[in-house]
C-alpha cells in the first residue's frame, strides 16, 4: 500500500534520537552543574548561559516526551492516528516529525489556541 508507515523502521529512527537527546540532556545538565559550581565558590556565572542552558534542556525535554508518546502509540497500534481527531496524520508529516501524534490540522488549532491563552493572560 502506498504511503504505508513502516513501524519498525519509525520506532527504530525515534529511538535513535531519543538516544540523542538524552546524550545532549546529560551534557548540558553537566555544563549547568559546573555554571552552578561557579556560583558555589562565588564567582560570577554567565547567567545569560544558564538560562540558555535551562531553555534548551527544557525543549529537550519536552521532545524527548512526545517521543516516548509516540514510541508508546506504536506499542497500543495507534500510530500515525491522531489523538485528536481520530483521522489518519499524512504520511508525510510523519517522515518529517516521526513523533507527530496529532495530524496537520489539529496541530494548527492546537497552536492557535495556546497562542491565544498566552495572549488573554498578558497583563493589561
Ligand atoms: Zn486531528
Amino acid at each position: 500500500m502506498e504511503g504505508k508507515i513502516n513501524l519498525e523502521r519509525e520506532k527504530a529512527r525515534l529511538m535513535q534520537e531519543k538516544l540523542q537527546i538524552e546524550q545532549e540532556l546529560e551534557k548540558l545538565r553537566e555544563n549547568l552543574k559546573s555554571e552552578f559550581e561557579l556560583d558555589i565558590n562565588g564567582l560570577s556565572p554567565d547567567l545569560y548561559e544558564r538560562d540558555k542552558i535551562v531553555a534548551l534542556i527544557e525543549s529537550l525535554e519536552f521532545r524527548r516526551t512526545s517521543i516516548e508518546r509516540a514510541l508508546k502509540a506504536i506499542e497500543k497500534g495507534t500510530y500515525g492516528i491522531c489523538e485528536r481527531c481520530g483521522s489518519e496524520i499524512d504520511p508525510a508529516r510523519l517522515e518529517a516529525r516521526p513523533d507527530a501524534t496529532l495530524c496537520l490540522k489539529c496541530q494548527e488549532e492546537v497552536e492557535r489556541l495556546l497562542k491565544r491563552r498566552r495572549t488573554e493572560r498578558e497583563p493589561l
